[in-house]
């Protein structure tokens, strides 16, 4: 596992686990492409492992938003959210068909 990473879903500074991917570029999304494995913290990583992917969705629009100082509610929380639902559904579409 690559060294000083951080997770790719809440930005946890403590990455226990990677998860191997297919690159992807996702659709009418702010991020151009996807590249690589994703990291996960502990509990990212519990999250996805679980198939809880509507509370991972969650926390990560939680502490996405905490790092820009926003407030986690209303119109932008709400675009945030589902981004990150279409982001992780891609994410582990592309994952199960490498593993
Ligand atoms: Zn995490």
């Amino acid at each position: 596992m690559a060294q000083n990473l951080k997770c790719d879903f809440c930005s946890a500074p403590k990455v226990s686990k990677s998860y191997a991917c297919e690159d992807f570029t996702p659709e009418d999304m702010p991020i151009s492409l996807s590249v690589g494995g994703w990291a996960a913290c502990d509990i990212c990583a519990g999250l996805i492992d679980s198939d809880q992917f509507e509370v991972l969705a969650e926390r990560s629009t939680r502490t996405f938003l905490a790092s820009l100082g926003l407030p986690d509610s209303g119109q932008f929380k709400a675009e945030i959210l589902g981004f990150m639902r279409r982001l992780h559904q891609e994410f582990n579409r592309c994952r199960l068909k490498v593993n």
